[in-house]
């Protein structure tokens, strides 16, 4: 028994060898798939739900690799915040979303607001603030079209830096929205102590409409609380003309899923908004 209970500590001490080595790799991995270019954007649209115009587009990250395997976001994200890689990657992020944004907008194509995701470490361990300001300076990109999006658990972190951090980001003029909403722990007290513009409903609750009436309840009641709450709300994961019928019944402002369309790369996004302009 006592020898048993040994290879059970040596077998314990190598799987986690092994995932730290796993970590190390991928941490290399990344580092090279920046300085290489392999790490992309592509644009969601955001559709108005009352007549289907596009008002602006959720930029996603996303990693091919020299092979041309898609690596996706939920699958280096995290080893990029465990790393501290995040803070470089999140940067890129905003400097590429806000110099794309103004080259749309030199191009002639109507203003769009464009959200980025804020992961946890960016959003408390930087200067973030610092970081928007001068990204939005050095690339002329307009305070006002720029959305942030973060998700409950980053706010219920450390609530008054939160707070301080999203009064000065308020100020300079971005809008800032609350991710995934409904999947965390929602006391709904704090969405009134944040100056949030925007309320994203988590597609968890989208994909079960019309199956579950319980998911519909909860989904209703959350544009309720939206608007009162004078938020703009959206909801993400549509992929139904039955889901459609329902945010247009209970008047939803915003919606984004694969049943308008995917998240695409730069250039087609930018094809898809022009054409969608002039129909
Ligand atoms: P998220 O912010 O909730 O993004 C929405 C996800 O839903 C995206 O997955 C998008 O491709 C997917 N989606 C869009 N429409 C539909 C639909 O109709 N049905 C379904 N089932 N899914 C749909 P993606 O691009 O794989 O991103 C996954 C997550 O990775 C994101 O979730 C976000 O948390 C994170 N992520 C992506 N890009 C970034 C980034 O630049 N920075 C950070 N920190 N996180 C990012
Ligand atoms: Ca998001
Ligand atoms: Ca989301
Ligand atoms: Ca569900």
């Amino acid at each position: 028994a006592k020898g048993d209970g040994r290879n059970c500590f040596k077998y314990f001490s190598e799987e986690l060898t092994l995932a730290a080595r796993e970590r190390i790799k991928t941490e290399f991995h990344l580092r090279q798939a920046l300085e290489r270019g392999e790490l992309s954007l592509f644009y969601q649209p955001q559709f108005r739900v009352t007549d289907g115009k596009i008002i602006g587009a959720e930029a996603l990250i996303r990693w091919r690799t020299a092979d041309g395997e898609m690596i996706p976001p939920l699958r280096f994200i995290p080893i990029a915040e465990e790393t501290g890689l995040i803070t470089v990657i999140g940067n890129w992020v905003i400097e590429t979303t806000c110099s794309q944004g103004k080259e749309w907008l030199n191009a002639g194509l109507p203003p769009l607001r464009l959200a980025v995701n804020l992961s946890s470490k960016q959003f408390l361990h930087s200067d973030i603030c610092e970081v928007i300001e001068k990204t939005l300076a050095k690339t002329g990109f307009p305070a006002h079209l720029l959305e942030l999006e973060l998700t409950e658990s980053i706010l219920m972190k450390r609530e008054k830096e939160a707070i301080d951090i999203l009064n000065r980001l308020h100020e300079l003029g971005v809008h800032l929205a609350i991710d995934d909403f409904g999947t965390g722990y929602s006391s709904l007290a704090y969405l009134k102590s944040f100056p949030l513009d925007v309320l994203k409903i988590d597609k968890s609750f989208i994909e079960d409409i019309p199956r579950h009436s319980d998911d519909m309840e909860i989904t209703a009641t959350i544009i309720a609380m939206a608007k009162n709450l004078r938020m703009r709300v959206v909801a993400e994961g549509v992929e139904s003309p039955e889901q459609m019928t329902f945010l247009q019944k209970h008047q939803c402002d915003l919606y984004q899923g694969y049943y308008s369309s995917p998240p695409l790369p730069a250039a087609e996004f930018a094809y898809f908004y022009a054409q969608h302009c002039t129909d």
